[in-house]
């Protein structure tokens, strides 16, 4: 799978950022950083585009259900962290 291409660097900000949790089921261990677009189809290594999830959940993603479900699941999930960090920021 094209997701094992990602630069270690990168991988690790995206499972920083996601808690080091599946961000599908919360599962802590097998952990895969998965493209949320596909680097096939233009798809690139930013931190907007990576998703933290697990084996199982990983493979769910390539082989179950279409191309557009898992993008605007990942896509408003990424979404709601952001304002998470916006509003940590306000805080702190
Ligand atoms: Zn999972
Ligand atoms: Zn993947």
């Amino acid at each position: 799978m094209s997701c094992s291409q990602i630069e270690s660097r990168m991988k690790n900000l995206a499972e920083e950022r996601d808690g080091f949790a599946c961000q599908n089921c919360g599962d802590v261990l097998r952990l895969i950083v998965h493209h949320i677009k596909p680097k096939g189809r233009g798809g690139t290594d930013e931190i907007i585009n990576l998703i933290t999830l697990c084996k199982g959940c990983h493979f769910k993603a390539h082989n179950f259900y279409n191309y557009g479900y898992w993008i605007n699941r990942f896509r408003r999930m990424i979404a709601l962290k952001k304002e998470v960090v916006n509003l940590e920021k306000y805080i702190t």
